[in-house]
């Protein structure tokens, strides 16, 4: 068995763990939501340090151990070494995949990607085109599950930009198929592919693009330096930003919302990956500010100390019990602020997570809200 080639940097993260009195034992919604020691990050991070050095081999089981991490980077946050958990495990697994270690829960999702693309396979839904244009020089990427799960938001989404920037947008799609494609981070979250290899087999043509606004944080992390899985542009590609980016800083020029909203009434919820993986805290908070005459209410965990909901792909097709449990508890939140009556959340995925959890639609989404507040 070949060992990984970890940089000094994951191996001393590792070792802080292993000598850590697991400081950020309760932020994990992994292992809080299956009840398993192995799974939290000291656990996790442990037996990456072991496998690693060879003092245990690396099998189908301890494989499997590295991919129960959403993410979050909510561990982080409490860390006093500041510990990028998502990172070292992320290259954990790679090697367990290039070591014939592939959880079986995967092999669907390969499939699945295999056929259409996208996580979630083939879908009969159509999608409003008309406000986009094909040769437009700025695109919209939607975040795969915004093409899923709120197929309808697209076109206000479109309009949303037109008006931001004064001309007609493309909506990114594949030529392979017949609706816009995932990045394929659930690919690279579970091991299957690298970043490298992902961009250059899965992208669709971004040519002629100058610019690509997306509403997908895993995809606007790529390019952003600080996150977990920060990748080099390519210099064939237009920048890739999130489109709360753009938001903050334009929704002013464009003058006051036609119908302001009375946001009081919501309990905000901030995806870990907008609020810790891409930054943008305060593009969320400028946002709000800006199309809403009440902001909503802050969690008692809020901002960068943010619950992470379970609900990203690679982690609900691994563990889907625990992964519905995490967002439950997430919306339970509620219970404990007496004025909210419902959630306002940063992510399309999170949204999806929690109203499928909770079998309601007490969740809504900030970009939701934005074309509702500009009546796009
Ligand atoms: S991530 Fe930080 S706080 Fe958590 S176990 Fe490792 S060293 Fe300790
Ligand atoms: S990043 Fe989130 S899911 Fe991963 S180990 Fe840390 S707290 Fe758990």
């Amino acid at each position: 068995m070949s060992k990984p080639d970890i940089g000094s940097d994951i191996q001393r993260m590792t070792a802080y763990c292993t000598y850590c009195p697991k400081m950020c034992r309760f932020t994990c919604p992994a292992s809080s939501a299956e009840g398993r020691e192995t799974v939290t990050p000291w656990g996790m991070m442990r037996l990456f340090e072991l496998a690693a050095d060879g003092s245990v081999p690396l099998d189908d089981d301890v494989a499997e151990t590295f991919f129960h991490c959403t993410g979050c980077r909510r561990c982080q946050t409490f860390c006093a070494h500041d510990n990028d958990v998502p990172r070292a495990l992320w290259q954990a697994r790679r090697w367990a995949v290039k070591s014939g270690f592939l959880p079986q829960a995967y092999h669907d999702l390969y499939e699945r990607f295999q056929e259409s693309n996208t996580p979630y396979g083939e879908s009969a839904f159509e999608i409003d085109e008309s406000p986009f244009a094909a040769g437009a020089t700025i695109g919209y990427w939607p975040d795969c599950s915004t093409v899923e799960h709120r197929p309808h938001i697209i076109a206000p989404i479109g309009r949303l930009l037109s008006q931001i920037t004064g001309q007609k947008v493309r909506l990114v799609r594949s030529a392979d198929f017949d609706r816009p494609p995932c990045c394929g981070f659930p690919l690279t979250a579970a091991g299957i592919e690298d970043t490298e290899s992902c961009r250059h087999e899965r992208w669709p043509a971004l040519n002629e693009l100058e610019q690509v606004w997306t509403d997908c944080p895993a995809l606007a992390a790529w390019n952003h330096s600080d996150s977990s899985w920060s990748a080099n542009a390519r210099p064939e590609d237009p920048e890739i930003g999130h489109i709360f980016t753009l938001l903050a800083e334009e929704l002013p020029n464009i003058g006051d919302p036609e119908n302001p909203l009375d946001a009081d009434d919501a309990l905000l919820h901030q995806s870990c990956y907008v609020a810790r993986q891409l930054d943008a805290l305060d593009s969320v908070a400028e946002i709000l500010a800006h199309i809403c005459k009440s902001t909503p209410q802050q969690m008692a965990y809020s901002d960068e100390e943010s619950p992470c909901c379970g609900g990203r792909c690679h982690y609900r097709v691994l563990e889907p019990e625990a992964s519905g449990e995490a967002a439950k508890r997430v919306v339970e939140s509620l219970d404990r602020n007496d004025d909210a009556r419902r959630m306002v959340t940063t992510s399309s995925m999170c949204r999806h997570a929690m109203n499928s959890a909770t079998d309601d639609e007490l969740v809504t989404s900030i970009l939701e809200l934005v074309c509702l507040a500009y009546e796009c």
